[in-house]
């Protein structure tokens, strides 16, 4: 394990508070099937107190409490720029950090927030487990749509868990998810492709079991993320050959055969794709079949190619 992964890292962008960090429009397959637009705002706040050796999040993080009034700014500015919302729509405030953690979100401003997103069905925050509790339960019933709490599982794998620096046990994870489901409120599970001291022929298979997990704890969708380097204690684990980044073809595997579980929606992460493309003749088309996968999700025979086949 890495004794301080902060002390790896490059140096963090400049945010300023007063504007979001971006937004971005798609559309996602949910639990019941329905394909639905989706707006993600990434808010700009208070940086996680966790420093997992996977993280790059807190590149573009502020090293102060999140200030009051900053968030609803931002989310009025980004719903300016994105336009009215679709009916049916979802939204996802994510924050580099956890929304119920006070110096991230501060409390006052969840009133102003709840009002921002009124418009939206589902409103999906990210939140580590160990602080899903009362504030979350007490925010879902100001919310007019209804509340998934993304959390991030990672890794069952019994050696890696422990060492990734989230301060947190698979038990952990699922009483905050059977907590959620129990008010009747969403969840949905961030599973890493390629997670750190994870062997890296027995990537897809612990992506997949992970992904079984957290459906068996009442996840209704599993995000699989593919770690992507950079964040200093990354590449620092990869010299002492802890961490190999994860293929496409290990993100397609895992993708394949997590829509066989039976549990929920399963996504692939593919906004920033393009550094797993490892052949240009066939990347596009590996790309557009893992689109299609995450809208339909059925599996879909694999992409064949000539050049890297
Ligand atoms: S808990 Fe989440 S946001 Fe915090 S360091 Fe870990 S992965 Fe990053
Ligand atoms: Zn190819």
């Amino acid at each position: 394990m890495l004794s301080d992964p902060r002390a790896l890292r490059p140096p963090k962008a400049a945010v300023d508070p007063r504007r979001p960090l971006g937004w971005l429009a798609e559309r996602e397959r949910l639990a019941d099937g329905r394909v639905v637009p989706s707006l993600t705002v990434f808010l700009a706040g208070r940086e996680c107190p966790w420093s997992c050796v996977f993280c790059d999040l807190w590149r573009h993080t502020l090293d102060r409490p999140t200030p009051d009034g900053a968030l609803p700014r931002q989310l009025e500015l980004a719903l300016e720029a994105a336009g009215p919302p679709p009916a049916g729509a979802q939204i996802k405030l994510y924050n580099a950090s956890n929304f119920f953690d006070p110096k991230a979100v501060p409390p006052a401003d969840e009133e102003a927030i709840a009002g921002l997103v009124a418009p939206f069905a589902q409103v999906v925050v990210e939140c580590h487990p160990k602080l899903v509790g009362r504030r979350a339960f007490a925010f879902a019933e100001r919310l007019a749509g209804r509340l998934q709490v993304a959390m991030g599982l990672e890794t069952i794998h019994p050696a890696a868990l422990p060492r990734l620096g989230k301060g947190m046990s698979r038990s952990d994870f699922a009483r905050a998810a059977s907590a959620l489901r129990r008010r009747g409120l969403g969840s949905r599970a961030f599973v890493l492709v390629g997670a750190p001291y994870v062997p890296p022929a027995e990537t897809v298979d612990w992506a997949v079991y992970s992904a079984a997990f957290a459906f068996d704890a009442g996840v209704e969708h599993v995000a699989l993320i593919p770690v992507r380097g950079g964040n200093g204690a990354l590449e620092a684990l990869a010299a002492r050959g802890d961490f190999t980044p994860p293929s496409l073809a290990q993100l397609e595997d895992a993708l394949g055969r997590c829509l066989e579980l039976a549990g929920g929606a399963v996504t692939a992460d593919l906004w920033d794709l393009d550094r797993l493309a490892d052949c240009p003749a066939c990347f596009g088309r590996r790309r557009e079949r893992l689109e299609r996968l995450n809208l339909s999700g059925r599996n879909e025979p694999r992409v064949s190619c000539e050049h890297c086949a």
